[in-house]
């Protein structure tokens, strides 16, 4: 896990690949907010998330400041990381687990 990195524009564009990866935003107690992926643009996805454009109104409300990155070969390390830190880091903001791309892929924590 690479990080952590403070959440802007800047930081994103000197660090973050467009390619398949999974990120943790965190708060400025380093307390994970969500945690989520990219399948094709993980620094597109991570944009997302600055304040000025988050549409998700619980995130916005829990102030990310920070954000950790790994960036994959493909989606289903990808997912295969996001369910990891899914599970370890119970993030406050992820209501549900990982959505998997297909049906032959299982979480690795869980099975699901
Ligand atoms: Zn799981």
């Amino acid at each position: 896990m690479r990080g952590k990195f403070t959440l802007n524009t800047a930081n994103i564009d000197a660090t973050v690949p467009a390619t398949s990866g999974a990120y943790v935003l965190v708060n400025s107690s380093n307390n994970a907010v969500y945690v989520g992926m990219s399948d094709t643009d993980l620094n597109g996805r991570l944009k997302n998330h600055l304040p000025e454009r988050e549409e998700n109104s619980w995130i916005k409300r829990s102030f990310p400041t920070d954000f950790y990155f790994e960036s994959t070969a493909n989606s289903q390390e990808a997912y295969r990381l996001e369910c990891e830190w899914f599970h370890q880091y119970r993030p406050s903001c992820n209501t549900a687990h990982p959505a998997k791309l297909s049906y032959s892929w299982a979480c690795p924590i869980c099975g699901l």
